[in-house]
């Protein structure tokens, strides 16, 4: 088969962490670039990556990058103000990663606003360890230094593509409801466009169906990307953009005082933290609402007005059924208050069935609820790229889909995905996306519900966060 190439890259391409998201990256850049095999490098310290590395002739340090070494090792591989960066690593400051790369004129990318080991669980103030704040020093530093070298922040499949969903899904809707709409073309006309079509929210509504046939062993924590990333991010506060449309506020929540003003967070974990949502293979389903940073960016992208009051602003939250697996090595971990000392993340040759279905909930419009997305089977993946589960390929195709656009727009400075040209980034990721579909649906937070244990819930509006927070 053959596959477009969509650029040559210049200088040295540096590959940070190969774990589950790095080691399906690789075949994408080699597939879809042209650059001088003898200048990529990936770096990882560990010794298990190694070998596969070897076995395939690319070159590799076993080190980590900390926050000591990082200037000194990324001065040293970057020498000539050319080259790109991809730091697919867990516990590296993609801030000061991204400073340094556009400091030395190389392109960066990375797929979570990720900070220095120690952040997730050694950050005593639960204020301090939410996405909100992670985002917002990202994002004073793009307002402190416009423009300059592209750094593309957040672009995976979720934060990533999902921020690219939400704009194919308002297209839709708005060609459904009969409006001539022409594709904005900045912040302000897609704000206005949702605000019009009156969407209330979004869900971020995934539903991981993928399963191996061996049940999960006890006391192994079972996933189908970065366990480690997950029990991190599980573990930081529930989190979500705040709409203007919510009339109630949660006991335990918080708001923030500075910054872009559009997010809240509860005083309580994200992956214990349950909420009502809808996917089409299952229908109506519980989903953990994990902090992520696009249920902030979305939020504070379709702000309409001041951000301190605002006209409009949609509440964003994730809502996430990861794989069976997962949910049961949640349950295990936080029932028993220890994480597990073992950790598998689901290989795409042992996994025997099930697709990952990642997409955006729209909801509160004229037609109940939109959801749009990617439903990407195992089998699908296997047929597409190596070395990967759906989960892998819908965050690397990401991946390849903002390297390509920084390639193309190599100084629009430090980005997030909502301000990338959607149309461009799909049309290099499609092809890696299995089924992408819209469907409707007529379910609210307030249908099945069970009538023996009356809620406390609000009647008057289906879709107030009231009703979507299971108690
Ligand atoms: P993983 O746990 O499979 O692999 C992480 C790799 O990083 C490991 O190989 C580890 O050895 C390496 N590493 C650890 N510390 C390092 C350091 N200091 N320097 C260099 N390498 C180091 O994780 P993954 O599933 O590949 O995920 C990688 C990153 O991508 C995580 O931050 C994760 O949160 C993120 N991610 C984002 C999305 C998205 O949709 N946006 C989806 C999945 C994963």
């Amino acid at each position: 088969m053959s596959h477009p190439v969509y650029g040559h890259i210049d200088g040295p391409i540096v590959i940070i962490g190969f774990g589950s998201i790095g080691k399906g990256t690789l075949p994408l850049i080699q597939r879809h670039f042209d650059y001088d095999a003898d200048k990529l490098l990936v770096i990882d310290p560990n010794p298990d990556t190694h070998l596969f590395l070897s076995q395939h002739g690319i070159r590799h340090e076993e080190i980590a990058i900390t926050k000591e070494n990082y200037r000194e090792v990324l001065t040293r591989l970057f020498p000539g103000k050319c080259g790109f960066c991809v730091n697919l690593s867990v516990d590296t400051s993609s801030l000061d990663l991204m400073k340094l790369c556009r400091e030395l004129g190389v392109l960066y990318i990375d797929t979570v606003a990720e900070p220095w080991a120690g952040f997730y669980f050694d950050t005593e103030n639960n204020a301090d360890r939410t996405n909100y704040a992670l985002r917002q020093k990202v994002r004073d530093e793009k307002a402190a230094n416009p423009g300059g070298t592209t750094a593309v922040n957040c672009c995976g499949a979720n934060p990533g593509m999902v921020s690219w969903f939400v704009k194919e899904a308002l297209l839709t809707l708005a060609r459904d409801t009969g409006r001539a709409v022409d594709t904005p073309t900045d912040r302000a006309g897609w704000a206005a466009l949702m605000q019009s079509l009156g969407v209330k929210g979004v869900h971020i509504a995934e539903r991981d169906t993928q399963a191996r046939r061996l049940p999960r062993p006890r006391g192994t924590f079972v996933n189908t990307w970065s366990v480690e990333g997950f029990i991190s991010e599980g573990f930081q506060p529930a989190e979500l953009g705040w709409g203007t449309h919510e009339t109630w506020f949660p006991e335990n929540g918080h708001r923030q005082d500075s910054g872009c003003l559009a997010g809240i967070w509860l005083d309580r974990p994200g992956a214990i933290t349950r909420v009502h949502t809808w996917c089409p293979t299952p229908g109506p389903q519980f989903g953990f609402l994990v902090t992520h940073n696009e249920a902030i960016s979305i939020s504070d992208y379709y702000t309409v007005g001041d951000a301190a009051a605002p006209e409009f602003r949609p509440t964003c939250h994730y809502a996430y059924h990861p794989c069976d697996d997962a949910v049961l090595s949640l349950h295990e971990m936080f029932g028993s208050g220890r994480q597990q000392s073992t950790h598998e993340i689901l290989d795409v040759d042992e996994i025997v069935e099930g697709i990952d279905e990642l997409g955006v909930l729209l909801y509160g419009h004229e037609k109940n609820a939109l959801w749009f997305g990617s439903r990407l089977s195992n089998a699908e993946t296997r047929k597409l790229a190596p070395y990967q589960n759906a989960t892998g390929l819908q965050v690397t195709s990401a991946v390849l889909a903002g390297m390509v656009w920084a390639l193309e727009n190599p100084e629009a400075g430090i980005v997030e995905t909502d301000e990338m040209d959607h149309i461009r980034c799909l049309e290099v990721q499609r092809p890696y996306l299995g089924p992408v579909e819209a469907h409707y649906t007529d379910w609210t937070p307030l249908q099945d519900r069970w009538e023996h244990f009356p809620e406390d819930i609000d009647e008057s509006d289906p879709w107030q966060f009231r009703n979507v927070l299971a108690t």
